[in-house]
């Protein structure tokens, strides 16, 4: 079969719960949908590229033969994405086609994860109604993606979300873990960090957890479909959230300097795009995110010089 290979987990999986297929499950965001959906009774399939193997179907999203093929589930939660504005305007083509075409392979459910880049970040908070008006490629890719989610599938759910934070293989994997490295260099040198965009670092794991919690009640409720808002609820700078990491650690953080000025030559990004999530809370399918100081901590402490820190943290 065109853009498949397969791998000897797959053929292991018994049918038991309802199931759900997840692109990107390699992914930040992928991987902690995958662990949500299997600890609550979910037999769960995933795919992903590179990193596919052993664990999942290794499936090239942007090979339309290979995406016409992907099994039918009850639910398929797309995460797969190319999801770095700064990459998105060098690899256009490719990233488009991935963004936007491949979650026409639709089960009974599709859940498209887009993102609050939709947004110029004028006129924040926003509701799932306000119009969008995307500043880079990448938003434009995600909001294209979503109209033709909509389009192919009108059941579908859109699930809009801000920079993911998580359980990282390596700290690059995330803008906001990202920071880890500037906070560690407490050296006599000077480290300049954003100011200006203000941003609201979300728990890939709380995200997950809302993707179930709309796939459990979206197979009972029809009217369970369309745009909905989810996010962390501390509003923070690049800056911020490196002094919060710095504090959480008992680490100097004067090494760091608010830069309140945006670099030239960079993809352009909203300032402030604020999501309005009321529409989740009111059906109760939100869930409540822990302090960032903690969360943060928690995905951290692998990367720490000493981590029996987490012992004396955590236990
Ligand atoms: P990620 O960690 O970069 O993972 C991307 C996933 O897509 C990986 O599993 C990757 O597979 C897969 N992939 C890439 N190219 C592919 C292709 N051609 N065919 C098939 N699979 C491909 O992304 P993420 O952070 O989990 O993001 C998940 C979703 O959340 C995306 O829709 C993104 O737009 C959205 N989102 C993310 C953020 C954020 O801050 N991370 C913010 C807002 C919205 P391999 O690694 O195996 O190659």
């Amino acid at each position: 079969m065109p853009g498949f290979q397969f791998s000897a987990l797959q053929d292991e999986v018994l049918p038991q719960g309802p199931r759900v297929v997840v692109t990107g499950a390699t992914g930040l965001l992928g991987r902690a949908v995958c662990r949500e959906f299997q600890n609550h009774g979910w037999t769960v399939s995933g795919t992903g590229l590179r990193r596919a193997r052993p664990r999942f179907l290794r499936c090239d999203l942007t090979d339309e033969d290979a995406v016409r093929f992907l099994f039918q589930p009850d639910v398929l939660v797309h995460c797969a994405a190319e999801r770095r504005p700064d990459v998105m305007e060098r690899n256009a083509d490719a990233a488009v086609s991935l963004n936007v075409h491949a979650s026409t392979a639709c089960g009974a459910l599709l859940i498209y994860i887009s993102t609050d880049y939709v947004f110029d970040g004028r006129n924040p908070p926003y509701g799932e109604d306000d119009c969008p008006n995307p500043l880079n490629l990448y938003g434009r890719s995600k909001l294209e993606g979503e109209r033709e989610a909509l389009r192919h599938c009108p059941g579908a759910v859109i699930l809009r979300v801000p920079v993911l934070f998580g359980e990282v293989e390596s700290v690059t994997e995330s803008a906001v873990t990202s920071l880890w490295q500037q906070v560690q260099e407490a050296t006599e040198e000077r480290r300049a960090l954003d100011h200006c965009l203000q941003r609201f670092p979300t728990d890939a794991r709380n995200v997950a957890a809302v993707c179930r919690k709309l796939a459990e009640r979206a197979r009972q409720d029809p009217s369970i479909r369309g745009i909905f808002h989810f996010s962390g609820k501390e509003q923070m700078t690049k800056y911020e959230m490196a002094v919060a990491m710095a504090q959480a650690f008992n680490l100097p953080s004067n090494h760091l300097v608010p830069l309140t000025e945006l670099p030239a030559g960079s993809a352009p990004r909203p300032v402030n795009s604020q999501l309005n999530c009321s529409r989740l809370e009111q059906l109760n399918l939100s869930v409540e995110p822990r302090a960032f100081s903690v969360a943060i901590s928690e995905c951290l402490w692998p990367f720490t010089a000493d981590k029996r820190w987490r012992q004396t943290v955590f236990h």
